[in-house]
């Protein structure tokens, strides 16, 4: 059994992205192509995805809005932003840390892993629901937490607190959990009272 503590090595260290004013990729740096490499996925290294949006490789609405909403907003202000966020593997749990700053050309990204930690094999990614009753439970497209029992947590405690996962695939209610909503207000309604931010 992996304990917690072990990372596995396609997760090890941080990756960097620049950004141009218009959020076009202007360069990943090697820890990036290592990282497409390792998953196999040639079409997302460096020579094929700079010049290409930032936010073409946001799935989701939502979630979209909120990283323009927060690149525009260290654009404009000049001020870095320390965003927690998890981005999961099929096989582990994957909790980041992403540093966006302010550069002359654009954007500097750092996105660095914090923590993993090995993740049951029968958590589907994105559906799940209680079958007794049959509740489509709440997803905060943004955290990847849900609201069971009255909290949001991430999935893997939900299961651990009686979450029931369907036997196939049902849709999800995707929403924004309320610590990402009072961010994403702050992101929206004028100047952070400080330099970083913690959904
Ligand atoms: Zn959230």
């Amino acid at each position: 059994m992996t304990q917690t503590s072990d990372v596995d090595v396609r997760d090890m260290g941080s990756i960097t992205i620049e950004l141009d004013h218009a959020l076009a990729i202007r360069s990943v740096d090697h820890a990036w192509d290592l990282r497409a490499d390792s998953f196999g996925a040639i079409e997302c290294t460096s020579r094929f995805v700079t010049g290409t949006s930032i936010l073409t490789f946001i799935t989701g609405g939502t979630t979209r809005y909120f990283y323009e909403r927060l690149y525009r907003w260290v654009i404009d202000t000049g001020q870095t932003v320390r965003l927690p966020y998890r981005c999961d593997a099929p096989d582990r749990t994957r909790h980041m840390e992403a540093l966006i700053e302010r550069v002359p050309e654009g954007l500097r990204c750092v996105h660095t892993t914090l923590c993993v930690s090995p993740r049951p094999a029968t958590l589907p990614r994105l559906a799940f629901a209680s079958t007794a009753p049959l509740t489509i439970v709440p997803f905060c497209s943004i955290c990847m937490s849900v609201s069971w029992q009255n909290r949001w947590m991430n999935l893997q405690n939900a299961c651990e607190a009686g979450l029931q996962l369907g036997p196939s695939a049902l849709p999800v209610a995707c929403t924004v959990c309320l610590s990402c909503s009072h961010l994403r207000k702050r992101l929206t309604s004028g100047p952070l009272a400080d330099h970083s931010v913690s959904p």
